[in-house]
């Protein structure tokens, strides 16, 4: 049969170890390339932030005009349509004569409604979850019976000594394949402004959106003594090179766990392996936590109590929110923190931390708030891990010990003992 497919790429914006993408190109004839900037990326959430705001906007745009230059290489291009994603390739499936759509699984209850419903309208969708390190079918337990505390998903994981998979190269078949004719759009990536002390720099070449970019970076920190100490730095909070800086790659899909895992390895191999190097596969494992846990329990991840475990006293207030978004509450450190956030779209994961306790402990607000301005702003943004650490921290996740609460002129001293974080943020 001269299957017709359409490939809609989601959080998965690469060629290389994109196994959803390898089964459409090795089961069709002739494909489609379709990203679809969503309409309800620039509308209001319920908590009055626009959806996407301008950094991650920018990162992805560049990630977007990099894979349609590689799919130029095989001869296709990628299109990108405006709109309501379901009305915008139904209308596409009918125009084109398409048989079926491929495109990874994403398990949040928006993605979910989306692919439930293009089913409802009689498409043949095939997805396939990916943005992991292990597969599902990899977990030594169930979905339902994942440990609910981090320590006991990593012991069991550790303990039964699972290797998450090679990634896999593209499929050869892209040479084979054959592009369905479409009106291109045109891809303009808008200029943004930069801050000189932003510690992921969207607005200078090698920190842009891509494929490329992102093996380019990731090879530069393997190749670099950086590993070594990662476990010593990974709590600063300004410079390019105190964390790894995988989130914005990963957020987007411009590369894979795995394939970092795969350069993790072949570093620990050829030059050394150390508490530091483990550290770095750990992290990378309380991303995968977050997401199998978000599988689990779905929608209560977005619930006021969230799981309802532990008793949560929220006392919310717009202007206390306000003060906290726009960097004016009575800290300086939050506001810094706060400030940053807005101007480049990144924060360290020792400031999200701080600033999220601050908000659902000193200022006594709805923790979902707090993760919709995240969400909002961040670069990295991702749905699991945004929500699974805002629970955390708020006690409305799985850890039975209730949330986190950070003393935040101790974080002050040890973190920005002589001022300089505050410095910067405040006056810039
Ligand atoms: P590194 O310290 O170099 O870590 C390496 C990788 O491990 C990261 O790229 C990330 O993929 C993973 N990782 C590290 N810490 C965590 C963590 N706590 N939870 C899950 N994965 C982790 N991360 C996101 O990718 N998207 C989000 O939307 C997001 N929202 C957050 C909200 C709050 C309130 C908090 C406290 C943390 C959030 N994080 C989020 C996790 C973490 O802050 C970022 O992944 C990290 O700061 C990114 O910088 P890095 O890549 O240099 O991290």
């Amino acid at each position: 049969m001269e299957l017709r497919s359409i490939y809609w790429f989601r959080n998965d914006l690469r060629l290389s170890d994109n196994l959803s993408l390898n089964k459409a190109l090795d089961d069709s004839k002739h494909i489609l390339f379709i990203y679809i900037d969503d309409e309800t990326n620039y509308q209001q959430t319920s908590w009055k932030f626009i959806r996407t705001a301008n950094h991650r906007k920018t990162f992805i745009y560049q990630g977007i005009s990099s894979l349609n230059k590689d799919l130029k290489k095989y001869g296709h291009s990628l299109n990108v349509l405006r709109g309501n994603s379901v009305e915008t390739l139904i209308k596409v499936i009918q125009e084109h004569n398409i048989d079926r759509i491929f495109c990874e699984e994403i398990f949040a209850s928006e993605e979910r409604a989306q692919i439930e419903l293009l089913k409802k309208f009689g498409v043949n969708v095939k997805t396939f979850f990916q943005s992991s390190l292990f597969n599902i079918s990899q977990l030594p337990f169930t979905i339902k019976n994942i440990p609910d505390v981090f320590t006991k998903f990593r012991k069991s994981i550790e303990l039964e000594k699972i290797e998450p998979n090679n990634p896999e190269q593209l499929s050869y078949n892209i040479k084979n394949i054959l592009p369905i004719n479409f009106n291109n759009t045109k891809i303009t990536v808008k200029k943004i402004h930069g801050h000189k002390e932003s510690s992921f720099p969207i607005y200078k070449d090698n920190f842009m959106g891509g494929e490329i970019n992102a093996i380019e970076n990731i090879k530069k920190y393997f190749q670099s003594n950086l590993p070594q100490s990662y476990k010593d730095t990974r709590n600063n909070l300004m410079g390019l090179n105190f964390s790894t800086k995988f989130s914005p790659w990963l957020a987007s899909g411009f590369i894979s766990p795995r394939q970092i895992y795969a350069y993790l390895k072949d570093y620990e191999h050829k030059f050394l392996q150390n508490e530091s190097t483990y550290w770095i596969f750990f992290e990378l494992l309380w991303r995968d936590f977050f997401r199998f846990i978000f599988i689990k329990y779905g929608d209560k991840f977005f619930y006021k109590s969230g799981l309802g475990l532990n008793p949560v006293k929220i006392n919310h207030n717009t202007r206390k929110l306000e003060a906290w978004i726009k960097g004016k509450t009575s800290d300086s450190f939050i506001n810094a923190g706060m400030t940053e956030l807005y101007k480049t779209g990144f924060l360290s994961n020792r400031m999200r931390q701080i600033v999220a306790s601050y908000l659902v402990n000193e200022l006594s607000c709805d923790w979902r708030s707090g993760a919709s301005w995240f969400e909002s702003q961040l670069i990295d943004y991702d749905v699991y891990s945004n929500y699974g650490n805002w629970a955390y921290i708020a006690g409305c996740g799985t850890d039975p010990r209730g949330g986190r609460h950070f003393n935040v002129d101790k974080q002050k001293k040890i973190y920005d003992p002589d001022g300089i974080y505050q410095k910067v943020w405040n006056e810039s």
